[in-house]
């Protein structure tokens, strides 16, 4: 492996937009964010992450890059630059879920014009981690830590 960074493939740029109902734009409390620009009813998969997959131990000295998911016990993905994976914010109510096969999944309708928002906390594994949230929801729980620290 050359490096962790993936490299824009000039050739698939010029193709057609694999995710047409999705866009990128920026929020107003956390950088850029994943938007929907149609409707995904519940149930729906809004996209597919795909990435480099990273092993690490806990450390705490260790810094969990921001756009990496758990996918396991001391494991993450880093999505591709160009894959919508890499953009999915954080809300403590969140609109979608990452399933087992690592597909972002409405859990209720998603509106145009909605931000696509998971819980990290459900794929988060890394008892050391835990990162102040800013997603502005009704119960946000202030700071996320991960929620999957005693399944194993
Ligand atoms: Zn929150």
């Amino acid at each position: 492996m050359a490096g962790r960074l993936p490299v824009r493939n000039p050739s698939r740029a010029r193709k057609r937009d694999p995710w047409p109902r999705l866009a990128i734009r920026p929020t107003s409390r956390t950088g850029l964010g994943l938007f929907a620009v149609a409707t995904f009813a519940p149930g729906d998969r809004i996209a597919v992450i795909e990435g480099e997959t990273i092993t690490a131990t806990y450390d705490s000295r260790y810094r969990l890059g921001s756009r990496w998911y758990g996918v396991g016990p001391h494991a993450w993905v880093d999505p591709y630059l160009d894959n919508p994976g890499r953009f999915v914010n954080h809300s403590c109510d969140p609109n979608a879920r990452i399933d087992a096969r690592l597909a972002i999944v409405a859990l209720r309708t998603i509106r145009r014009g909605e931000q696509v928002c998971v819980d990290y906390s459900l794929t988060e594994e890394d008892p050391e981690w835990s990162m102040r949230c800013r997603c502005g929801a009704a119960g946000c729980r202030g700071v996320i830590r991960a929620g999957r620290v005693f399944e194993h």
